[in-house]
C-alpha cells in the first residue's frame, strides 16, 4: 500500500547518518543546474524537497484508493477515509498528541488564521465562547521575529475586536528580550503567539518557559512550529503550548496541507472558522449544528491524498530519527557559522553559536546587496533565498534592507557548506 520501502534509511544511527545516501531518495538533488553545476539546495526553510517515499505514497493513493473521504459507503470511499484518518494518527504520534486533537488545514498560515478567525467569531457571539472572546482592554502578545503568517492575522484580529497588539523586542544577537517579555505578559494578556524557530534568525525560543508564564496569567499560547517540526523532536505536551501550527511542505511532505494541533478542551469550546460540508452535524434551512473537533474545523472534501503523503513524510523522518536529524543539522550549523565567520565583511543576523538555534542562517555581505550575493550563488548552483523572508520587521530591527539566507536540512552535507562559503567569496571577488 505504501509503495517504496524505507530500506535506505531505517537502520541509520547518527554515526552512519550519511546525506549522500539520503540524497538518493531525492532525485531532484541529482539535477544539474545553470551551467551544468551540481545543485546545492539551501532553501529548505522556504520549502523542503520530497523523497520518493512521499511521492509514491501520494501516487499510490491516486492510483488505487482515490475517492472523497468521509463521503459515500463504497469501498474506495472507505479506503480513502481510512488513509486520511490513519494519517491523522501518524501525525499525532509524531508530535506526542492525541489523534482527535489534530486538525488538517491547508497550511501553517491557515492554521494560525483558523484560531484568529475563531476568536473573531467568538468575539461576535454570545457567552458560549467566553474563553475566546476579545475586546478593548484585552491584549495579544507577539514577537518582533514572527513570520507574517503569525503576525498579520493577530494585527487583523486586534483591529476587528478593539484588542491591543503588543510585541516582544529582540536583542542584538537575535533572541527574545526575556525581561521585556516578562513585563509585557500581564492580566490583560489573552493570547501569546510565538514562533518556535525563527525562519530568518534560526533562533529557537524557550517555548516551555513562555507557556508557563502565559498560563500563569490565564493566557493561551499559540506556537508557530512551521520551522521547528521538521528539524527537532516535538512533544506538544512537553512544550506546554495550547496550539501548535505547521505545514507539510517544509517537512518533506506535499504542498497544500498543514496541521493545527490544539488542546482537546480548547478545541471543544472553540467556534468554527470555515463552514460548509464535512463539519456539520445537522443542517436545516434556518440553522446548523456542528460536529465535534477535529471535523468541526475541516470544512470541505478532506485532503486525503495530501494527508497520506504527509504521513509518508512523517514515517521517513521517524525512520531517520528526529534526534539524529537535529544532531546532523547542528553539525552543519557549526560548520556554516565557522565558514561564514572566516570571511571578512560577512555578518550573521541572528545567534552566532549553535546554542538554541537551528540550521537557518541569514547573513549580509558588506558592500554587496543580498540579491547580488544570491545571483552569484545561483550561477554556481547554490540555491539560497534573498529578501525579507516574510518577516519584514526583522530587517527594520537590524537596519538592513534584506539578507541572504541559507537553510540546511537532512540531505545537506559539509560539501554544501563549502560551496556556500566559496560562492560568497566569489561574490566578493566579483563585486568588490
Ligand atoms: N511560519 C513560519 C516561521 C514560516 O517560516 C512559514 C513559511 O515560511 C510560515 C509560518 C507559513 O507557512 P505556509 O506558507 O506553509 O503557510
Amino acid at each position: 500500500r505504501q509503495g517504496r520501502r524505507f530500506s535506505v534509511t531505517a537502520s541509520l544511527d547518527n554515526a552512519a547518518f550519511d546525506p549522500d545516501v539520503i540524497k538518493k531518495d531525492f532525485p531532484i538533488l541529482g539535477r544539474r543546474i545553470r551551467d551544468d553545476q551540481r545543485l546545492v539546495y539551501l532553501d529548505s526553510a522556504a520549502t523542503s524537497q520530497k523523497p520518493l517515499q512521499v511521492l509514491d505514497a501520494e501516487r499510490d493513493f491516486y492510483l488505487h484508493h482515490n475517492a472523497a473521504a468521509h463521503r459515500g459507503a463504497h469501498q474506495l470511499a472507505e479506503e480513502a477515509t481510512e488513509g486520511y484518518e490513519s494519517a491523522r494518527e501518524t501525525v499525532a504520534g509524531f508530535i506526542g498528541a492525541r489523534a482527535d486533537e489534530i486538525v488538517f488545514t491547508r497550511s501553517a498560515t491557515e492554521s494560525v488564521n483558523l484560531v484568529a478567525y475563531a476568536m473573531n467569531n467568538a468575539s461576535q457571539a454570545g457567552e458560549e465562547y467566553a474563553g475566546f472572546r476579545l475586546g478593548p482592554g484585552d491584549e495579544i502578545l507577539v514577537t518582533e521575529m514572527e513570520h507574517h503568517a503569525n503576525l498579520v492575522p493577530w494585527q487583523q484580529l486586534a483591529g476587528r475586536t478593539g484588542a491591543t497588539l503588543r510585541w516582544v523586542p529582540l536583542t542584538d544577537d537575535g533572541r527574545l528580550d526575556a525581561t521585556t517579555f516578562d513585563e509585557l505578559v500581564g492580566e490583560r494578556t489573552r493570547l501569546v503567539a510565538v514562533t518556535h524557530q525563527s525562519n530568518v534568525l534560526g533562533t529557537v525560543n524557550p517555548v516551555r518557559a513562555l507557556a508557563d508564564r502565559a498560563h500563569a496569567v490565564g493566557a493561551m499560547l499559540l506556537v508557530d512550529g512551521a520551522q521547528s517540526v521538521a528539524h527537532q523532536p516535538i512533544d506538544v505536551m512537553e512544550l506546554g503550548a495550547d496550539f501548535f501550527a505547521f505545514s507539510a511542505h517544509k517537512m518533506l511532505g506535499p504542498n497544500g496541507i498543514g496541521v493545527l494541533w490544539g488542546r482537546r478542551d480548547l478545541l471543544e469550546r472553540m467556534p468554527p472558522f470555515l463552514t460548509g460540508g464535512s463539519m456539520i452535524e445537522e443542517v436545516r434551512m434556518d440553522r446548523t449544528t456542528f460536529l465535534a473537533p477535529p471535523q468541526r474545523f475541516e470544512a470541505g472534501v478532506p485532503m486525503a491524498p495530501q494527508a497520506v503523503g504527509l504521513a509518508a513524510a512523517v514515517r521517513y523522518l521517524e525512520a531517520l530519527g528526529m534526534k539524529h536529524v537535529e544532531a546532523h543539522e547542528n553539525t552543519l550549523t557549526r560548520l556554516a557559522l565557522e565558514a561564514l565567520g572566516d570571511i571578512d565583511g560577512v555578518t550573521v543576523i541572528g545567534p552566532r553559536t549553535t546554542r538554541d538555534r537551528g540550521a537557518t542562517i541569514a547573513f549580509t555581505v558588506d558592500g554587496i546587496h543580498p540579491h547580488d550575493v544570491g545571483q552569484v550563488l545561483d550561477d554556481r548552483g547554490v540555491a539560497v533565498r534573498v529578501g525579507h523572508h516574510c518577516a519584514r520587521p526583522i530587517c527594520d530591527r537590524y537596519g538592513i534592507p534584506a539578507t541572504a539566507r541559507a537553510s540546511f536540512y537532512l540531505y545537506n552535507s559539509a560539501d554544501d557548506v563549502k560551496a556556500l562559503a566559496e560562492g560568497v567569496r566569489a561574490a566578493q571577488r566579483y563585486f568588490l
